[in-house]
């Protein structure tokens, strides 16, 4: 089939047209959370990004089969293998076990990704399913004299690689992007960039979960986890590995040291990385203390969709700075675009030639280097174009398969959750401008009486500090 997608390969440091292993077919992996906490709206950023990748490729027409991992042992608190397993920090916070803390946060993350529209890859595996495979790639890199053993750990000797810092143009300074500044010196590693394969000792000597091994009773390191996972259901080649730009190092290129040891060859031809989602303050992180969630958004009042619809309106390989001023009007502007859909007749007949040029269009913004915000751009002109309601309602409902942001049905659906029609929500929001410009004015008989007339049709105005809010009485 045409290879018509076109993105950023941080391998090769350019725009590259993307032609996988096999005509049609994509291997895509994605680095999972590490759940000893909830997900925050920055980990998210990077989810509906890669949710939108896997989504335009679908729609151009591939066959994509993504695999991700759930991390529930060996990421420690340094991405740089020091420090306390970050699920054994979450368990001793919330008095519980780690398989506990796996579960709830596994749990909680797929229901954050469930209102963010975030499709759950086809195969989800979590690290400690796999301590067979880790044991089985370590054993064979130990062989073959990629491997050593150290004070009681296996170590990986980046010294017999021709290459390490794969993704080159980068000094290690620079690469240390995300990774947290308590990197400790290991004095069992023959080299500073080698690292851990399999612990069995550490400063840490409560690790909860430990595993028999031909090296010592123990536990997996972080990087092996998704070599592993990755190989075990998509083989030994792979199309697309993506993450957050704090994963290129040392995750990724640890990654690639493993694999392309084990196996004997290049392993991934594309690596797709998204930028950080700031606060004023820098790059949001758990570290940070108090988390922003999807939870927290929604106490606020902010539809999921409002933050799917602010990340899609900017670029993945720039950083984004969340503010709640932004977010105002990112909602602002997504309630005018639903209604505006939720407007349009559905019947009569769709324009053929126009529907397959705007979806020309759509398509071929996505392809750039999934430029989210110009296929935005794109839903907007066709939505003021000159042409059938019909024929605007169905590229709506086409658009969606990939922006996933609920364009043709987030108005019944909160209509159906509120229990009050898209035309009585239409009345109240005129009625609520009409009460405000009266109260302006000082007429309050006036902003009386229209609270009144909601008060008689069954609706509650409330005056709170973020403004007026109505509910059923
Ligand atoms: P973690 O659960 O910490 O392993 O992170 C999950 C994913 O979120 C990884 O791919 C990270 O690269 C990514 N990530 C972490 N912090 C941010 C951020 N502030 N903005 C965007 N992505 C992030
Ligand atoms: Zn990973």
């Amino acid at each position: 089939m045409e290879n018509k997608m076109h993105f950023y390969n941080t391998l090769t440091r350019r725009v590259e047209q993307f032609i996988p292993n096999e005509d049609g077919k994509v291997a895509m992996y994605t680095c999972g959370p590490t759940v000893y906490h909830f997900a925050h709206i920055g980990n998210l950023r990077c989810y509906i990004m890669e949710d939108l990748l896997e989504k335009t490729l679908r729609y151009i027409g591939y066959d994509v089969k993504r695999v991700m991992n759930i991390t529930d042992v060996g990421h420690l608190s340094s991405d740089a293998d020091t420090g306390e397993d970050k699920m054994v920090a979450g368990a001793k916070r919330e008095h519980k076990t780690v398989m506990e803390i796996a579960k709830f946060y596994t749990e909680a993350f797929f229901e954050d990704c469930k209102k963010l529209n975030i499709k759950t890859p086809d195969v989800v595996e979590p690290a400690t399913n796999c301590i067979d495979e880790f044991q089985k790639v370590i054993g064979r890199l130990l062989e073959t004299g990629y491997a050593y053993e150290s004070g009681g750990n296996i170590y990986f000797d980046t010294s017999k690689l021709k290459e390490y810092y794969v993704f080159s143009g980068q000094s290690e300074q620079e690469l240390l992007v995300g990774v947290r500044d308590d990197v400790e010196e290991d004095a069992n590693k023959r080299n500073k960039s080698d690292f851990v394969l399999w612990f069995t000792k550490s400063k840490f000597e409560d690790q909860e979960l430990k595993w028999e091994s031909p090296w010592g009773v123990g536990y997996p390191g972080w990087h092996i986890e998704c070599s592993c996972i990755s190989m075990k259901h998509l083989g030994e080649y792979m199309d697309i590995h993506c993450g957050g730009v704090d994963n290129i190092f040392p995750h990724h290129t640890n990654e690639i040291a493993q694999s392309e040891a084990y196996l004997g060859h290049k392993w991934c031809n594309y690596w797709l990385h998204v930028h950080h989602l700031n606060d004023k303050t820098g790059k949001m992180s758990k570290s940070k203390g108090k988390i922003l969630t999807v939870s927290t958004l929604e106490e606020n009042g902010y539809d999921p969709m409002v933050y799917r619809l602010f990340c899609l309106q900017s670029h993945y390989r720039k950083p984004l700075e969340f503010s709640y001023e932004v977010l105002d009007n990112m909602s602002a502007a997504y309630d005018k675009l639903v209604k505006r859909i939720a407007s349009l007749q559905r019947e009569g007949e769709v324009d053929r030639e126009k529907f397959d040029a705007y979806r020309t269009q759509f398509e071929t913004a996505l392809c750039d280097d999934l430029n989210s915000s110009m296929a935005i751009t794109v839903l907007y002109d066709m939505l003021k174009d000159d042409m059938s309601d019909a024929t605007k309602f169905a590229l709506a409902e086409n658009f969606d398969q990939v922006l996933s942001l609920n364009l043709t049905t987030a108005l019944e659906k909160k209509s159906e959750e509120s229990g009050v029609d898209a035309e009585l929500e239409q009345y109240i929001m005129e009625k609520i401008e009409e009460r405000k410009a009266a109260k302006k004015e000082k007429d309050f008989a006036k902003a009386d009486a229209i609270r009144d007339e909601l008060m008689a049709k069954g609706i509650l105005l409330e005056d709170t500090r973020e403004g007026v809010k109505w509910k059923k009485a």
